[in-house]
């Protein structure tokens, strides 16, 4: 049986166990016990991402990441009613540990009433949250699943993602000419004036329903008194439609140009990488019908939620794993007001039970 004071206390070890992205060496050694004592055959690719399997073929992928974001070190959980909360100084980590709970509390039900499951490939993943790294760099010649569960989604677990955008991110990198600024400004050429001509130029904010442009970080100058003589900028655009997509990408590659051709002695640089790419789920999605139905079976209704960023199952669905994501009762993702409710918590882990009992 589901356990609620089990499944509080593997949720509370989880989140102390600092796991910043790129730290997830402890954190990936705990899973990996927990996982081998539960009876599955646990090994880590090259990258460090963790794959546990039992025997069988044709196995359900259960997923989720073992990172988390900042300020995510020495985590306080803390029990109050029906939530779990940090004490206000860090996130809580219930993204992605709220995820990793469900699937370890459904596991050690299963085990504790001697219940076999059908074969599972549990994947666990470094760095999601810096770009979908680990997931990209996954050993999928380990990989057997056709279908997966991803656990990565906000709010209940009969929350399920429907869409999710493809992701652009882009460099750009501005080179002037330094100068005294009160001596010889005439022979300088102002890094930061380029960049507000651009910046002035770019689209900002929710350009359509489906479509957001955002230019995130700037840095360049290094003293007050001189011309600036570089400036750094950094931005992303995301849409689900792809022509949408690139015609802001030809909007953003024309606006570089024209300034280039204003400046011609400034040096522009650009750099644009696409980092995840945009799913649709629809009705023929085996993995949809298979969770749908377990949670009709626990009284739970399904609900279809438009998602403005990615996860793991980006990457698996590009490349041709049925990979859904649904929520892990996780509320606030990323900010020091994140919560997980318990309740909710528990039927997650009901819901993975239900998916892989025999
Ligand atoms: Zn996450």
């Amino acid at each position: 049986m589901i356990d609620r004071e089990r499944l509080i206390e593997t949720f509370c070890n989880l989140v102390k166990i600092d796991s910043p992205s790129g730290e997830e060496h402890d954190i990936s050694e705990y899973l990996s016990n927990r996982l081998k004592m539960l009876g599955l055959n646990v090994t880590k690719d090259d990258y460090g991402n963790v794959i546990a399997r039992s025997e069988g073929d044709n196995p359900l992928m259960l997923s989720a990441h073992m990172d988390t974001v900042e300020p995510g070190r020495s985590i306080a959980p803390r029990v109050n009613l029906d939530r779990i909360e940090s004490d206000g100084t860090t996130i809580l980590g219930g993204d992605c540990k709220a995820g990793l709970t469900a699937i370890l509390e459904a596991l050690d039900s299963l085990n504790q009433d001697k219940v076999k499951h059908i074969p599972i490939e549990v994947v666990l993943t470094r760095e999601e949250e810096t770009g979908l790294i680990g997931a990209n760099n996954l050993d999928f010649s380990l990989i057997q699943s056709k279908e997966a569960v991803v656990f990565d989604g906000e709010g209940p677990v009969s929350q399920i993602t429907s869409s999710s955008p493809t992701y652009i991110g882009f460099d750009i990198e501005i080179t002037g000419q330094s100068a005294h600024a009160g001596v010889e400004p005439e022979k300088g050429l102002s890094a930061i004036k380029i960049a507000a001509e651009l910046i002035n130029k770019l689209p900002q904010g929710r350009l359509d329903e489906e479509t957001t442009f955002n230019l995130g970080l700037i840095e360049g100058g290094q003293v007050r008194n001189a011309v600036a003589e570089t400036v750094n900028l950094q931005g992303e655009f995301r849409s689900m439609n792809l022509e949408t997509l690139d015609s802001v990408n030809m909007q953003l590659i024309h606006t570089i140009n024209e300034v280039r051709n204003a400046y011609p002695k400034a040096k522009l640089l650009e750099k644009i990488t696409t980092d995840f790419h945009t799913y649709k789920i629809d009705d023929g999605s085996s993995t949809l019908r298979r969770i749908k139905s377990g949670l009709l079976s626990l009284g739970l209704k399904p609900t279809m939620q438009r998602s403005g960023g990615g996860t793991d199952g980006n990457v698996y669905r590009k490349l041709g794993i049925d990979a859904v994501v649904v929520g892990m009762a996780d509320h606030g993702m990323h900010t020091k007001q994140e919560y997980v409710s318990i309740p909710d918590l528990m039927d997650a882990a009901h819901l993975v039970e239900t998916l892989i009992a025999h």
